[in-house]
């Protein structure tokens, strides 16, 4: 059976934590744009840099860098990659470019599925979060914290805040995700098969769902 996956939801509505069981579950990678991006302003230089404007801002970084970084990495990936995106597509643009990324390596629609979460506790859930800076791991300093404060059960790494998740630039995605990545979720909609699954739930019933999903 061959995985690909796309998940969408608003911030903090547990599609990165989904992402990366299921990529260990599957054996599939887990690609997700921002943490790319992340990458990408770690090691600096100029791509970097400019990503980082549109990031700290909360806002969409534009669509023709996010296409091509994911073009590049399908590329990468032999003729028929499998994959669980997280973060993509998030604006029609990016889903239609994606449709034709799809089509051209003769490849079906992936099993699409909305995480769905109010906005009230995406804000809580982003204001506490915390990540590793060496895995990537996430937790949340209130509702599932570390067994020591500020370091990785997983690694060992450091724990921190992501520059992007303050109250401001949270309201700001949030904004983003309702203009335009709803208009994702008509978009699969439309051509049939978007599932939902539901997001206040516990995280692992939240991928309980999800991999009942992937796998039917
Ligand atoms: P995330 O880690 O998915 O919350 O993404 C962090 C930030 O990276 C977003 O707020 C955007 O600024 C940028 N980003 C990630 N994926 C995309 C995308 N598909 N389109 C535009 N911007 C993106």
């Amino acid at each position: 059976m061959s995985y690909r996956v796309v998940l969408l939801g608003p911030p903090a509505s547990g599609k990165g934590t989904v992402a990366a069981a299921l990529s260990v579950t599957l054996q599939v990678a887990h690609v997700s744009t921002g943490q790319l991006f992340r990458e990408t302003i770690r090691r600096g230089g100029l791509a970097g840099q400019a990503a980082r404007q549109f990031i700290d801002k909360g806002q969409l970084v534009p669509d023709d860098v996010v296409i091509a970084i994911v073009r590049e990495w399908l590329d990468d990936h032999g003729t028929k990659p499998e994959f669980i995106f997280d973060g993509f597509p998030r604006t029609v643009t990016q889903a239609d470019a994606f449709d034709e990324m799809m089509a051209a390596r003769s490849l079906t629609r992936p099993t699409v599925i909305l995480i769905e979460v109010p906005a009230e506790l995406t804000i809580e859930r982003i204001l506490g979060r915390l990540g590793c800076v060496n895995c990537a791991a996430l937790y949340h300093a209130e509702f599932d914290p570390p067994r020591q404060a500020g370091v990785c059960d997983k690694c060992g790494g450091r724990l921190v805040r992501r520059a992007d998740d303050t109250e401001a630039t949270v309201r700001e995605r949030l904004r983003w995700y309702t203009d335009l990545t709803l208009g994702v979720v008509s978009h699969y909609e439309r051509a049939g098969g978007l599932q939902r699954v539901d997001g206040r739930q516990g995280k692992q019933q939240v991928f309980a769902d999800v991999l009942r999903i992937v796998k039917s």
